[in-house]
């Protein structure tokens, strides 16, 4: 809540004021305006917002980002509403990921035989490393590639 400034006076000088439909509302004492915001801190950071849309575009679900990242599905919803982003059609693989720390990605990366015929993204995540990892050649949706 430190970080949290009036929209109208840029005042942090905020009391809350009840939560209308899962939004926290705010009163400010410099000018007596009211506002709300998403209740949950993480969902306004723009870090989380690119993280969500990241994993969107990945093919995650919606509940499966608001259980890796904590935010809620609706925000997320509300994002790729907002932000107009989509996924291509057909784009029905189902992506695998995994939350690691350094040393876990070096072992994992050690192994060659892991980075074969996958497509693959390594994204940050707070203190750790996120791994999508995707079959890229599936005979159900692009023929007899392989
Ligand atoms: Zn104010």
């Amino acid at each position: 809540m430190k970080h949290k400034k009036c929209p109208r006076c840029k005042s942090n000088d905020l009391v809350k004021s009840g939560v209308i439909r899962n939004r926290q509302r705010f009163h400010c004492k410099a000018c007596s305006y009211h506002f709300t915001v998403e209740k949950e801190g993480k969902s306004i950071d723009p870090y989380y917002v690119v993280k969500a849309l990241q994993l969107y575009i990945e093919g995650v679900s919606y509940r499966e980002i608001e259980r890796i990242l904590g935010v809620s599905h609706v925000s997320v919803l509300n994002w790729v509403r907002k932000y107009r982003v989509r996924s291509p059609e057909n784009y029905d693989y189902r992506p695998t990921y995994k939350v690691l720390n350094h040393q876990e990605l070096l072992s994992l990366m050690a192994s060659g035989n892991f980075l074969k015929n996958s497509g693959m993204m390594i994204t940050e995540l707070g203190d750790k490393y996120m791994l999508i990892k995707w079959e890229r050649f599936r005979r159900d949706n692009i023929g007899n590639q392989e």
